[in-house]
């Protein structure tokens, strides 16, 4: 990923350390810098992706989860330093799930006075009539809604779509794909719709789950449970992202490592003959400093975790 650039994204806006700062409680410190934190990252997302432009209007998809609140919350907080000029508008789909509190988000966004829409779409019923019992719903259900939230970028004249996926959403997808898909896929942090019209973009691409999670408790976002359809379809995922947590508090780094390397790909070192012309590779004779050293193993840092003096090398 790209070095953190000066730009008012990015820039630091807290008052200097002053000994008022210091006597406040830790708490309040804590929350201080994580704030921070969090704007910093997510600026950095924006303008390494340019996810944000002059006029853009951005429509923040809010499902009620502790990810999309931090996401509403953290684009406000830019938006107020913010290069250019951007709307924002809340938006929650009600896709009728029993027990869905439907009163929550609309109060919410009236109490942070955020402009927003509550789009209402029985897809839960038309899941649950399609779909034969004891199949997965998960992939109608997401098609139902992609469909849904499209149409209402358009009614709404929004230019940006901003989905609350964060860094181990993003980590977790590549692994999925990894063990069960034999393909090597992410989540990209900007993309353009499948029917072409729309830009979708994932601003907390570079923000740990624990940050979000933090800031929700912090804030005392008034969170939806996630499990309302009750949708058994997770479980791997579930898995997934349970390793993820086992790692990063065991191995702290890894996670963030991780997504380092989906942003520096060495396509001559994996096997994807559409992406290197291995087929005409040909001595040249001309030594290159830059080249691969074939027979040499290739050291990497001491893995924390690890007793001191082992280091993990190639093998092969
Ligand atoms: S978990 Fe439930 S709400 Fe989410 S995509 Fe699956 S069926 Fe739909």
């Amino acid at each position: 990923m790209n070095a953190v650039t000066e730009s008012p994204w990015t820039a630091d806006e807290s008052p200097a350390a002053s000994p008022a700062a210091a006597a406040r409680p830790k708490i309040e410190r804590e929350a201080h810098k994580l704030e921070k934190r969090l704007c910093r990252e997510v600026g950095r997302a924006i303008l390494d992706f340019n996810m944000i432009e002059e006029g853009d209007r951005v429509m923040v998809c809010m499902s009620g989860g502790k990810d999309s609140y931090t996401l509403l919350d953290i684009l406000r907080k830019l938006q107020k330093r913010a290069p250019v000029n951007f709307s924002l508008i809340a938006v929650n789909l009600d896709q009728k799930q029993p027990g869905f509190p439907e009163h929550v988000l609309p109060d919410y966004f009236k109490s942070i006075g955020v402009d927003f829409h509550i789009e209402n779409q029985d897809t839960y019923s038309v899941v649950k009539r399609v779909v034969p019992e004891g199949k997965t719903t998960c992939s109608l259900c997401s098609r139902l809604r992609r469909a849904i939230l499209y149409r209402v970028a358009d009614e709404l004249g929004a230019t940006k779509i901003a989905l609350g996926h964060h860094r181990d959403d993003i980590v977790a997808t590549l692994l999925l794909n990894l063990f069960y898909g034999g393909r090597m896929k992410g989540m990209p942090p900007k993309l353009v719709s499948d029917d072409g019209k729309h830009v979708v973009i994932r601003p907390l691409c570079y923000v740990p789950e624990k940050d979000t999670a933090r800031w929700a408790q912090y804030q005392e976002f008034p969170i939806i449970p996630c499990n309302l359809c009750g949708s058994q379809d997770g479980l791997q995922r579930a898995a997934v992202n349970e390793m993820l947590r086992e790692w990063d508090k065991k191995y702290p780094g890894r996670v963030e490592s991780m997504l380092r390397a989906m942003g520096h790909v060495v396509t001559t070192h994996l096997l994807d003959p559409k992406l290197h012309d291995f087929k005409n590779a040909r001595a040249t004779g001309v030594a290159d400093p830059a080249g691969d050293m074939a027979f040499d193993h290739e050291e990497f840092p001491v893995a924390p975790g690890l007793p001191a003096g082992m280091q993990v090398v190639q093998l092969g």
